[in-house]
């Protein structure tokens, strides 16, 4: 099932052309600042008139053929998507992105990680650009829209504008991210979390191998990137880099289809943070150590933090606080052995960074409390990342919101619990995201995309 490109794509256009949405106007600064920037009359929402913006017209057909020979490239059979960073097939999915870029006139460069970036001039270029992209690597099984719309979609709609004989005062880019999801390396948004000037991360990708010990670099020079050293400085992006960044991209959840709305409108992007746990114990055998007094019993204790995240989260009283335990491991995994070892990866978010700061804290303590409780040794608590929120920018949230009502389109104000490459770029722009629904689809071709 195609998604409805026609639509979707249009407020995504009149965005591009609302460029830099900063400025100040005291009747309609997001109308106003959108006909400066595209040169095309821009009417109020519901006027009318029609406007010259919802006739332009996207290639719905070649969109979807792109969109289908993309996720040909894949290391598990269709419809299931598999494309992991710096593999044969994530470096065959890049030169596919690559020559559409050129096909479309963009100047292509990328940098030592692989962000590839496609410009198209304006023609004021000495302006900080407005910019737009998401990611095509894909996590085992996933689905082909999963990031992809953010790209061929944003390329599609340098297209449009291209062929309406548009021209921007301020120069477009098309970024297509570098590892957004964690599956080799372990880390989210690499790409954009460097772009966002990640010292942190750049040292730690120096120790970084993957499941088959191969490091982060080798991986990435067999892939042609970070040739010439370990330097990673120059994928680091200063603030201000953009006038606006924006990213179109499938919302992964129900609630647009549900409720039958066009577009999400992305407010905020919710903190997330992840933790690593292990417990140590003595083993032993599950019928000769006799219970309660002479175990230490690594699995129960994993059982009882597990159990403890659950309440620390509810504890927060906000429908916002989430906490997952989405990992859990045994060993020796025998069922006749008291598990000497428990390893359990913790994931927990919110919109208010404090309060899931203060969820992270009581689950230190509790496993403190719970080693100590069970004499089992807490050998790691070990937090990964613990990122902050990001909150789209006010008036891009209003161009959004205007572009939608000229289409006469649906909308919905929503927070992204799920988080993106927009995530970091709001750290070096103005940022927003424009949710489409597309969950069912996603769900067809096996699991989405969820980070
Ligand atoms: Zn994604």
């Amino acid at each position: 099932m195609a998604l409805r490109f026609s639509y979707v794509l249009h407020p995504f256009l009149l965005l591009l052309f609302s460029s830099s949405i900063l400025a100040h106007n005291e009747e309609d600064p997001t109308i106003q600042i959108m006909e400066e920037f595209s040169g095309y009359p821009i009417h109020e929402p519901h006027s009318s008139s029609s406007s010259s913006l919802s006739s332009l017209s996207v290639d719905t057909e070649s969109l979807q053929r792109q969109i289908d020979e993309l996720s040909s490239f894949s290391d598990t059979p269709a419809p299931s998507v598999t494309r992991i960073l710096y593999s044969e097939k994530d470096v065959l999915a890049r030169r596919f992105i690559k020559n559409l870029m050129g096909l479309s006139g963009l100047s292509v460069r990328e940098d030592a990680v692989g962000n590839i970036f496609g410009r198209w001039d304006g023609h004021e270029p000495e302006l900080t650009a407005v910019a737009t992209g998401s990611h095509i690597d894909a996590i085992p099984y996933s689905g082909k829209y999963d990031g992809v719309v953010g790209v061929l979609g944003a390329i599609e709609a340098i297209n449009v504008l291209r062929r309406s004989g548009f021209k921007p005062k301020r120069s477009l880019e098309v970024i297509l991210f570098t590892s957004e999801e964690p599956t080799r390396f372990g880390i989210s948004c690499l790409g954009s979390r460097l772009l966002a000037g990640s010292e942190t991360l750049a040292n730690a990708l120096k120790e970084t191998v993957d499941g088959q010990n191969i490091t982060f670099f080798d991986a990435a020079r067999s892939a042609g990137y970070a040739t010439d050293r370990e330097d990673l400085s120059s994928v680091f992006l200063k603030k201000g880099s953009y006038s606006a960044f924006v990213e179109l991209h499938i919302e992964q959840g129900p609630i647009l289809e549900e409720e039958g709305i066009s577009i999400g409108v992305v407010t905020a992007i919710a903190a997330p943070a992840s933790i690593k746990v292990d417990f140590e114990g003595n083993g032993g055998h599950a019928g000769a150590v006799l219970m309660p007094h002479s175990r230490n019993d690594a699995g129960l204790a994993a059982a009882e933090l597990a159990l403890a995240v659950e309440k620390h989260v509810l504890e927060s009283g906000s429908i916002d606080t989430v906490g997952t335990v989405g990992i859990l491991e045994l060993h020796p995994g025998a069922i006749n052995s008291i598990p000497s070892k428990s390893h359990l990866e913790i994931d927990t978010r919110d919109i208010d960074e404090t309060r899931r700061n203060n969820v992270i804290e009581k689950i230190h303590q509790s496993a403190m409390t719970i080693a100590k409780n069970r004499k089992v040794k807490l050998s790691e608590f070990k937090i990964v990342n613990q990122d902050p929120p990001a909150l789209s920018d006010e008036p891009i949230i209003k161009a959004m919101e205007a572009a939608s009502q000229e289409l006469n389109l649906t909308h919905k104000l929503m927070i992204s619990r799920a988080y993106h490459d927009s995530l970091f770029m709001a750290r070096v722009s103005p940022m927003g995201m424009i949710f489409i629904p597309c969950y069912k689809e996603g769900k067809l071709v096996g699991t989405v995309s969820y980070i």
